[in-house]
């Protein structure tokens, strides 16, 4: 991995924060730079977990991309799989739960169930020491444990649109409290052709839901694109 780049402008309050990876250089609107997880303010438990899976420094994108998700803005972040964006959504996610809440706070959508279920699992060792619940929602599973599951509640649900949507239909999934909704690797699930399932969860979303998108390619106008497909009509994209 590079060094970061310069990025270019400070993204002013209200406005969207995107970072870009760009052949390892980090390009983007949110120029602090963030080069040791002592210094992201995260919960001490949470900092347990980081050091404790292994990691010691942030990487270029996690150096970049963790506080702008922290400070509440939506958030683009375009980045090539390896370059660490699971972890920073992640890190972002674990620091964000209310602990005391054993509700659905967070929900974390992929475009194949392995990757939904890699996701989940380093959700679930960076909060090992937050005592965080977490479940993968994904096809090929007993729906009844998914049911027996959420009526237990968990905190972090990751998972596939299918499913997850199945959940909402069936009232088995309740998305009232979540603060903070991920799309990873948003290009790929609407290349699958999930964009009717991801309106249709964005329509059981709260109103002020904090959105985080990561891509892969560079498609200029998506995000604006996702945005206003989901706030507005999904049969324009
Ligand atoms: P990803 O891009 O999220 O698929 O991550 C690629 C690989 O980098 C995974 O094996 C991660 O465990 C690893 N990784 C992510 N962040 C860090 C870090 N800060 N330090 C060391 N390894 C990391």
């Amino acid at each position: 991995m590079s060094d970061p780049g310069k990025g270019e402008v400070y993204a002013q309050d209200g406005q969207d924060a995107h970072i870009e990876e760009v052949g390892g250089r980090i390009e983007g609107n949110w120029e602090e730079v963030v080069t040791s997880f002592d210094n992201m303010k995260l919960r001490d438990d949470l900092l347990r977990g980081i050091y404790a899976y292994g990691f010691e420094k942030p990487s270029a994108i996690q150096q970049r991309g963790i506080m702008p998700v922290l400070s509440g803005r939506d958030c683009i972040c375009q980045a090539q799989s390896g370059t660490g964006k699971t972890a920073t959504f992640s890190i972002a996610v674990l620091q964000q739960i209310e602990l005391k809440l054993n509700k659905t706070q967070a929900l974390i959508l992929a475009p194949t169930r392995e990757l939904a279920q890699q996701i989940q699992k380093v959700v679930r060792a960076l909060g090992d020491f937050l005592n965080v619940t977490s479940h993968a929602c994904v096809g090929g599973t007993l729906v009844r444990d998914d049911i027996r599951i959420f009526r237990d509640g968990v905190q972090i649900v990751v998972g596939t649109p299918g499913r997850v949507y199945d959940m909402i239909n069936r009232q088995a999934l309740n998305l009232n409290a979540v603060r903070i909704f991920v799309l990873d690797e948003a290009d790929e699930m609407l290349s699958r052709g999930f964009k009717d399932q991801i309106y249709d969860v964005f329509q059981h979303l709260p109103a002020k839901v904090q959105v985080c998108l990561s891509r892969r390619r560079c498609r200029r106008k998506f995000w604006k694109f996702l945005k206003s497909s989901c706030e507005i009509q999904c049969a324009s994209l």
